[in-house]
């Protein structure tokens, strides 16, 4: 009798199993992944991400405070509504005094972790930055310090780290140099950015990288090679969130990303990353009312609520319409508290490092 082999494709299903055995894919698996996915691919994988991240964290969200202390920026990158070229805005700088205030505020809420984030302000340079770090690090010794500045150079990062600061992120945007000069002006490169990713890491910082979902000009190939770079770079953290326009920027009229499409790449994130500290983005919360909650469902496991004094929130918009820019601190960390609470998770009171369980 003749004996017939038939070969039978792969399908989604196996190449999210394939993810969660070996962490990493085929460039050609993670496109045909990425090009068609079903609501069921991403119920199937959300499953598995939730899994992981119970298994690894339990049912805890940590909660870190972010301080916007300025939305100055030397840089115009063509996404961001804070770039140099928007003059659309009132620009601020907070004080050190300021800055510790807001510390002081998010300690007696329960954060354990200050996330400084500015845009590349000539005006913080090295000394004054050192100054602000190592304040907070002598005020709140049980306290973590991440710092999100941009980009700085090996020598300057170092300082940073020696001061006290014990985390880093600096999302790489896109891992296509092409693509990142369709997002940026052309003094910035992908090589650049690439090359602080990797001081930080030299450094000991754990750090951060991670894509805009949706950009313009993206494609699923371009979002296959994000997905590679990470299994490749092996982040300590990962911020992903949605492409949202802002009004005042080249970029004014592009579609914003898709949250669905975001959450299956959260959902991948986690399953290729087991220990990964995976932020359900502000973005996502912007996108959809209930983005953070269905984040932490699709395996994320960290939530940065704004720490940022009330006053100046609306002043620090990188895309329209962002969340929480009316609420003041307390509210603002109370509401997120309830909704994480009505899906049986809970705000941890921890510094939340990341600890590598997985590839040892
Ligand atoms: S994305 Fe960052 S570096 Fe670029 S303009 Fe905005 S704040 Fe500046």
């Amino acid at each position: 009798m003749e004996r017939r082999c038939i070969k039978i494709g792969k399908n989604n299903k196996d190449r999210i199993l394939e993810l969660n055995e070996n962490k990493s894919l085929s460039f050609e698996d993670w496109s045909a992944l990425l090009s068609e996915w079903t609501e069921e691919d991403l119920e199937f994988s959300c499953s598995i991400a939730r899994s992981s991240a119970l298994e690894t964290f339990g049912k805890k969200v940590f909660f870190r405070g972010i301080i916007e202390f300025t939305n100055i920026c030397k840089n115009d990158c063509f996404y961001c509504g804070i770039r140099n070229s928007n003059k659309n805005l009132v620009r601020y700088r907070l004080t050190k005094e300021e800055i510790l205030a807001c510390c002081n505020e998010g300690y007696h809420l329960g954060y354990r972790t200050f996330v400084l984030q500015g845009g590349e302000d000539p005006y913080f340079n090295d000394d004054i930055m050192e100054d602000i770090v190592s304040s907070i690090r002598h005020a709140y010794p049980d306290c973590a310090i991440t710092l999100s500045l941009g980009e700085r150079d090996k020598g300057s990062y170092q300082r940073l780290f020696d001061a006290g600061a014990d985390r880093y992120l600096l999302r790489h945007e896109t891992a296509d140099s092409c693509h990142y000069s369709q997002l940026h002006p052309a003094e910035m490169t992908l090589e650049n950015r690439i090359n602080c990713l990797k001081d930080l890491k030299d450094i000991g910082f754990q750090t951060g990288c991670g894509m805009m979902v949706g950009s313009p000009f993206q494609t699923t190939e371009l979002l296959a090679k994000d997905m590679m770079f990470l299994a490749d770079f092996k982040p300590h953290m990962v911020g992903m969130g949605p492409f949202i326009p802002h009004k005042d920027t080249p970029f004014r009229d592009r579609s914003a990303g898709s949250a669905e499409l975001t959450l299956f790449l959260l959902s991948l994130t986690r399953i290729m990353l087991p220990d990964v500290l995976l932020p359900a983005t502000t973005a996502l919360g912007t996108l959809r009312g209930d983005g953070r909650i269905k984040g932490i469902l699709a395996g994320c496991n960290v939530i940065m609520p704004n720490l940022s004094p009330t006053a100046i929130r609306k002043k620090y918009q990188l895309y329209d319409n962002k969340a929480g820019t009316d609420t003041d601190a307390e509210e603002s960390l109370n509401i997120l508290k309830t909704q994480v609470r009505e899906i049986g998770y809970e705000m941890s009171s921890v510094r939340g490092d990341y600890i590598e369980r997985y590839g040892k």
